[in-house]
């Protein structure tokens, strides 16, 4: 039955895969085939089910978020991270500079380009690189996660505005250390090259609350992951995540390459590609497939009742 229903999802996606497209603002992002689409669900159980182009490749972009934000309340600690970054829906698009400059001097969450490198600079001098990459491995549970270089350098010649966000940060006594440094960093952990499966493995650990389920290798404190998945249900769509809540109601995080990652807590993790995008930079085959499943599974987080899965 899941995989009848996650096949149908998928033919549901599909549908809408014209009405978006692919990210243009980093160059190397356009080269992405907009009607590709993907679907792998990991349950609790050590069930997989795929559909799609599951083992194609493409870059994290923000849902490296997820991972940073996750690496620095193990390191730092909750106190220490939410004295430098909010835990507010911005409502506003992913890397605008409004709120920082006008309304306050932390950012409004760790989800949006501004958050993230806030916690990356917070980072940067107790863990480098290598470090956040096998911790990205090991989330993902995937050994073969890499820098993809070309997007990485495609970015950084581009990335004017996330380092503008950096100078802002550092001019309000926010971040400190180097700018350049730190928005290089948050750059590499875009680039990091996933496949949908991977997105299923990281999305299966949160949703089992932060143990691997084949190894029972604890990876996160239970406490990390609730505050991972919160700020995924309210922040993790981008200014979209309000409808995505109503509609979805699964926590959830996407990133312009074309992935989601998606956690049902108790229940299953889903990894999603598909380049192609809704007007606020989500996998727009992606959003439906997320939508058809929750209704047809009751995955909702306030479905009463839960369904068999
Ligand atoms: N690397 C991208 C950027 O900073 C990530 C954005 C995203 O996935 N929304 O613009």
């Amino acid at each position: 039955m899941l995989d009848e229903i996650t096949r149908q999802a998928w033919l549901y996606g599909r549908g809408f895969l014209l009405n978006g497209k692919v990210a243009d603002y980093i160059p190397e992002l356009s080269k992405a085939n907009p009607v590709y689409l993907g679907i792998c669900i990991k349950t609790l159980s050590g069930e997989m089910i795929e559909f799609g182009d599951v083992s194609h490749r493409f870059t994290i972009q923000s849902i490296s978020k997820v991972i940073t934000l996750a690496m620095a309340l193990e390191k730092l600690g909750y106190d220490e991270v939410f004295s430098h970054v909010m835990m507010e829906p911005s409502g506003d698009a992913f890397n605008s500079i409004l709120k920082l400059d006008t309304a306050s001097n932390r950012p409004y969450n760790p989800m949006i380009n501004a958050g993230a490198i806030d916690v990356i600079g917070l980072l940067a001098p107790v863990c480098d690189f290598d470090e956040l990459l096998a911790f990205s491995r090991k989330l993902c549970q995937d050994d073969e996660i890499t820098m993809d270089f070309d997007v990485y350098h495609s970015e950084s010649v581009t990335g004017d505005r996330n380092r503008a966000i950096g100078y802002l940060l550092k001019s309000k006594g926010v971040l400190h250390g180097d700018v350049l440094s730190a928005v290089d960093l948050y750059i590499r952990m875009c680039s990091l090259s996933v496949t949908a499966r991977s997105l299923a493995g990281l999305g299966q650990v949160l949703a089992a609350g932060g143990v691997i389920p084949d190894t029972e290798e604890r990876v996160l404190s239970a406490n990390t992951v609730r505050v991972v998945q919160t700020l995924m249900f309210t922040c993790g769509m981008y200014d979209r995540s309000g409808e995505m809540a109503v509609r979805v109601g699964i926590p959830s995080k996407s990133g312009v390459g074309g992935g989601i990652m998606s956690c049902v807590t108790d229940r299953m993790g889903i990894g999603i590609y598909g380049p192609s995008l809704d007007e606020k930079g989500n996998s727009i085959g992606g959003a439906n497939m997320l939508e058809y499943l929750s209704k047809e599974l009751r995955l909702h987080v306030f479905d009463a009742g839960k369904g068999i899965w």
